[in-house]
């Protein structure tokens, strides 16, 4: 008869992510699962919530209802569509809770790195007022902007704050301010609540509690999650290896640096073997296979490609797979030209499209010795070792 129970909204389209995107951002795969599994996790681990409903566009119902309500651990009740608007949706959760819930918690579906304490807190809130959420006072100095750029004034920022969820509320409050708010368009429930003329009390959120707008708030939220989920996992290696033979007239790019030269490296892609072979190794920790296999060069997509961004893409897809890298240790053999002083922008580029700091990369190189089909001039040839911090195995730890 006390229930409290939590109203997952999952409904957006991602539209924000901008055009292109064609998987909504709370199905985007982040760190080995879908973002929105993440956070009924987080909200699931709260003891203190007996059940949630999922609220997702109708085009997902039925997939959700699938994937969810065999997993008793999510303590997922329903999957319910939801409206044209925040409102509406929220509307259709709370219309879907069942008799027994007395209290209820709204949480955005793209707030992953939500605490059950969070949860909890601000529940303990709204036990005690009636209505409570999460939030952080206002720390940026804030101005008013005219459309055109110019700034009109300072805002005293001392009594802002800036709102998050989870929101809680007793049952009763929230499906009256659902019932008076009517066509309102509030972008939060608290807001409806305040309409009312009732009291909402604001609780201290947390900075990583960050809603999942940007793909910038995605990779951010991404590193998080793969360190946590990653901290209990091991460390492991991975080898790279890669020869182009050398040809005049063609660009040379190492290590995502153009070298001034007459000759480049033959192939498919731009050739850079040094890149290739880093993403070889990263591959490898993760066994995901090798750089043949994700970006073949029978592909013409591949044609020219700039190997950097096929680095950044292999990023993408060992922290999709639940991978942090560590380090990257590589070898360059070359006979001409010298390299030496290319190595300190060759280490930028590289760290730049891992995402990691540039102490974590190191180049050298070195020559052939007038021997073998290095020193003859005829390849170049890289070798790399990557150091990547991947999961546990599904049962592990
Ligand atoms: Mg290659």
């Amino acid at each position: 008869m006390d229930e409290v129970v939590a109203i997952v909204v999952a409904a957006g389209q991602g539209t924000r992510m901008g055009p292109g995107q064609a998987v909504k951002k709370q199905f985007r795969l982040v760190a080995g699962k879908p973002l929105l599994d993440w956070t009924l996790e987080a909200i699931a681990r709260c003891a203190e919530i007996d059940g949630i409903v999922v609220v997702t566009g109708v085009a997902d119902v039925a997939r959700l209802k699938r994937a969810l309500l065999g997993r008793p651990e999510l303590k997922v009740r329903d999957v319910v569509p939801g409206g044209a608007s925040r409102r509406e949706s929220v509307a259709s959760g709370l219309a879907a809770v069942g008799p027994d819930a007395r209290w209820i918690v709204v949480h955005d579906g793209v707030r992953p790195l939500v605490s059950p304490a969070l949860v909890s807190r601000v529940l303990a809130a709204a036990r005690v007022h009636g209505a409570a959420t999460a939030g952080l006072p206002v720390s940026d100095t804030v101005k008013r902007v005219e459309p055109g750029g110019r700034i009109v004034e300072t805002v005293d920022r001392t009594t802002l704050w800036s709102v998050q969820t989870p929101q809680a509320f007793a049952r009763a409050l929230l499906e009256e301010a659902h019932r008076q708010g009517g066509e309102l368009d509030a972008t939060d429930d608290a807001g409806l609540v305040e309409r009312l003329g009732r009291a909402v009390y604001v609780v201290r959120g947390s900075a990583k509690n960050v809603k999942v707008t940007t793909e910038e708030d995605l990779e951010i939220v991404a590193s998080w999650l793969a360190e946590a989920s990653a901290a209990p996992g091991e460390v492991v290696c991975g080898f790279g290896f890669d020869v182009h033979r050398i040809k005049a007239g063609r660009a040379l790019v190492l290590g995502g640096v153009r070298i001034d030269c007459p000759f480049g490296l033959d192939g498919h892609s731009d050739a850079d073997v040094l890149t290739h072979a880093i993403i070889d190794a990263l591959f490898g920790a993760a066994a995901l296979g090798d750089i043949g296999t994700h970006f073949p060069d029978t592909d013409p997509a591949y044609r020219g490609a700039d190997s950097l961004e096929l680095l950044r893409t292999a990023r993408q897809r060992l922290v999709e797979a639940g991978c942090r890298i560590l380090h990257v240790d590589a070898f360059v053999s070359a006979e001409a030209p010298r390299l030496k002083g290319h190595i300190p922008l060759m280490r930028t580029r590289l760290a730049e499209a891992m995402a990691i700091p540039v102490t974590r990369v190191s180049i050298k190189a070195g020559t052939g010795e007038g021997v073998g089909p290095v020193g003859r001039g005829e390849v170049i040839e890289a070798r790399a070792v990557a150091t990547v911090r991947r999961p546990p195995e599904e049962g592990e730890a």
